[in-house]
């Protein structure tokens, strides 16, 4: 009897698994068509000054624009899409939107960030097929920056930080994106040509007013180190007054969250912020 229930469990078990496969190749195909029709978009979620509220930036963050089902965020797409080697393509088709879209959107001293996969650092030409996209769309170095993670930091790091190095000589920086969450030594601050980091949400989230432990320790402590490092220090997930409070408390300049803007359409960036008619 035992042996029978054993056998019925494997038989549920393949039947899953075999279910979980059409889905990823569903998937895959799914990916392939969305592709060929240009249907990854970005969004742009504002950076501001914590002090004044003036806008530094946008950070673009890839959409997928589905006809019948509408907007998919990463959460439902990107890990398959690293998995089957779609997403480099997906990132192209949005770096290429986002310089079409910069000169409309960023203007003066702001920059518009975009999100790097970390199979990227490692193709040879990323740096030069990133350069020609800009020049072709006329986009400034300065108006542009990357977000790297650690993670994409570990793997051949030779390779990472010399097409990080030529960026930078081009003019265009590099925030290390998640800070806090890896487990990479903190010697990757000095070794690779960074120029700022983006502290985690779960550390912003965390923050609460007279609180001395915790969080705000944390925030700190990455402040400090930023300082004497001289690397800039932008805050994600903001959502709430108490925590901009804080956060300028511990002397944070930047930040990024729901409480000024959830990601939205270049139209939608173009109504708030800019005059339509310029
Ligand atoms: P990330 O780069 O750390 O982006 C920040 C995420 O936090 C975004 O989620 C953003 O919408 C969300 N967020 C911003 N403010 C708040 C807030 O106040 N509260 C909360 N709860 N969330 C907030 P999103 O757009 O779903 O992107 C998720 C991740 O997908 C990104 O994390 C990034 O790792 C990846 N990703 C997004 N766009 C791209 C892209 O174009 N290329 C690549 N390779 N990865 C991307
Ligand atoms: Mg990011
Ligand atoms: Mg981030
Ligand atoms: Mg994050």
């Amino acid at each position: 009897r035992a042996k029978g229930a054993g056998r019925q469990r494997y038989a549920l078990f393949d039947e899953q698994l075999h279910k979980a496969a059409l889905r990823l190749l569903e998937m895959e195909g799914d990916l392939r068509r969305a592709l060929l029709r240009q249907e990854f978009v970005p969004h742009y979620q504002p950076i501001l000054d914590l002090a004044d509220g003036h806008l530094v930036g946008f950070e673009a963050l890839m959409r997928w624009h589905h006809p019948e089902r509408g907007l998919a965020m990463p959460g439902e797409f990107i890990g398959v899409a690293e998995e089957t080697g779609s997403l480099e393509h997906m990132d192209w088709q949005v770096y290429e939107r986002v310089c079409r879209d910069i000169p409309r959107l960023t203007r003066g001293q702001a920059y518009t960030t975009l999100n790097v996969s970390p199979r990227h650092l490692r193709a040879p030409d990323f740096d030069q097929r990133l350069l020609e996209l800009m020049s072709r769309h006329e986009v400034k170095p300065a108006n542009v920056r990357l977000e790297v993670t650690e993670g994409a930091l570990l793997d051949q790091p030779e390779l990472v930080q010399a097409c990080l190095g030529r960026l930078r000589q081009a003019g265009v920086l590099t925030l290390l994106d998640d800070f806090g969450t890896g487990y990479s030594s903190l010697s990757y601050l000095q070794r690779f040509p960074l120029h700022g980091l983006k502290i985690d949400r779960s550390f912003v989230t965390g923050l609460r007013s007279g609180e001395s432990g915790g969080s705000s320790a944390i925030v700190r402590a990455i402040r400090l180190l930023a300082d004497s490092l001289g690397l800039e220090v932008i805050a994600e997930g903001i959502e709430t007054e108490e925590q901009r409070h804080q956060l300028r408390l511990l002397g944070l300049q930047q930040g990024q969250g729901y409480l000024f803007s959830k990601p939205v359409s270049a139209e939608d960036v173009l109504a708030r912020y800019f005059d339509a008619a310029s």
